[in-house]
């Protein structure tokens, strides 16, 4: 029989995913083209052609042992140096190869950062809405996530009640900017308040806080937004990377974890996620995509091609006279429900042939998520029936 936990996982499986199979449903119903899918995070752009490019000389230039080979838990020290070098270029930080560590994905990161702080027992702090994955990851080593709400207007991070959340088992904070799902950005205002208000939480406790900074949308901001460098701010930061949604590259499970030498304890907190890095069930991160994905540091998906889904989708809705968040970032629209209950909400829509996800799966009933990383098309296409979704609630 299979364990307590995991019977608790199996039954509520992720209604994120469950939506995924709907829209193949759907589709073979309907047919593709009319069936507007919102539901799912993958990215529908392709990877820079560089990426295909440097995985060619890549396979030319390296010998095979090295290429394919195990490395050391921390990943190949010359894709740690473009990493480090590119973040110093571009954020004036001063990381070197031995704190950067390449991770599966972002996933694969979070779970090395929390596996290396986390105690049975201890508390993790996020803010929500958030990431449902983040209550498996910390309960993944038997602590517990504690979810602060955000700011009801602005969806920023509320400093003052996120103090108010640490205790004595506080250990780390899980932030995520841009953010899924909303969209939104957490300005340098948010990130010095909370800085400040954790800052005096350590002090009064006389422990380390860690903020873990989940940054896969790093690189997807629009009209000009800027996503603060926590590490700027925060001594005691962990930033997870992914190359998952930058490069468009969600299947090939690459990432990297950056641990400052400024952080409480760094020798060991750098030690051990090398370790964690290796027992998780996976060991050191897929080497060929560590010195592809490194060497493309500079390259990007079509930010472009992005920003005019998220215009159409953002302006077509509140056109039709639906109340959204306005998203500075990431590849989703978060909308308010017309009704008190979105799962009705998600119903209604799905008639339509429209899918999206209920806020409750990001610990935010009331709203629903839209991901936007879908063809043009689909967006264009889909205009007519969430107009006439907005009818059925008299809205416009
Ligand atoms: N964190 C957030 C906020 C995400 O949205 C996702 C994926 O959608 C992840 C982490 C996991 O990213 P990766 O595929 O790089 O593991």
């Amino acid at each position: 029989m299979i364990s307590d936990r995991m019977k608790k996982l199996a039954a509520g499986n992720s209604a994120i995913r469950a939506m995924f199979e709907e829209g193949k449903r759907l589709a073979g119903i309907y047919g593709a083209e009319n069936v507007y899918d919102f539901s799912l995070g993958n990215p529908n752009f392709p990877a820079p052609k560089q990426i295909n490019e440097t995985i060619k000389a890549l396979l030319d230039e390296k010998e095979s042992t090295y290429l394919h080979g195990y490395m050391s838990n921390a990943g190949f020290e010359e894709a740690r140096e473009l990493v480090a070098a590119s973040l110093n270029r571009r954020f004036g930080t001063a990381f070197g190869v031995n704190n950067i560590l390449m991770t599966v994905g972002a996933a694969g990161g979070l779970n090395v950062a929390l596996c290396t702080l986390l105690d049975p027992g201890d508390e993790g702090l996020t803010v929500s809405p958030y990431f449902v994955e983040y209550g498996n990851y910390v309960s993944n080593f038997s602590a517990k996530l504690i979810a602060v709400p955000a700011d009801e207007k602005t969806f920023q991070p509320d400093a003052d009640k996120l103090a108010a959340a640490v205790t004595a088992k506080t250990k780390a904070v899980i932030l995520n900017n841009p953010n899924n799902p909303t969209g939104v950005v957490y300005s340098e205002e948010t990130i010095k308040k909370l800085a400040a208000a954790l800052e005096a939480k350590q002090k009064e406790l006389g422990t380390s806080i860690y903020i873990i900074s989940d940054e896969p949308y790093r690189e997807l901001v629009y009209d000009g937004a800027v996503v603060p460098y926590i590490t700027k701010y925060y001594r005691n930061t962990i930033v997870a990377y992914s190359w998952s949604k930058s490069l468009s590259l969600p299947g090939e499970r690459i990432g990297y974890l950056v641990l400052p030498d400024e952080m409480d304890d760094a020798e060991l907190v750098i030690s051990a996620a090398s370790i964690s890095n290796r027992i998780l069930g996976f060991v050191n991160a897929p080497s060929l995509m560590q010195l592809a994905a490194a060497r493309c540091i500079d390259c990007s998906v079509d930010i472009e091609a992005y920003d005019n889904n998220r215009k159409l989708l953002y302006n077509g809705l509140r056109e039709l006279g639906f109340e959204c968040a306005k998203p500075e970032g990431a590849f989703y629209l978060w909308v308010r429900s017309p009704e008190p209950d979105e799962k009705k909400f998600v119903e209604k829509a799905k008639a339509h042939n429209i899918l999206f996800v209920q806020g409750s799966s990001f610990a935010c009933p009331g709203y629903v998520r839209l991901a936007y990383c879908v063809s043009e098309a689909t967006i264009k296409n889909s205009m007519p029936a969430f107009a006439a979704l907005a009818r059925e609630y008299g809205l416009g």
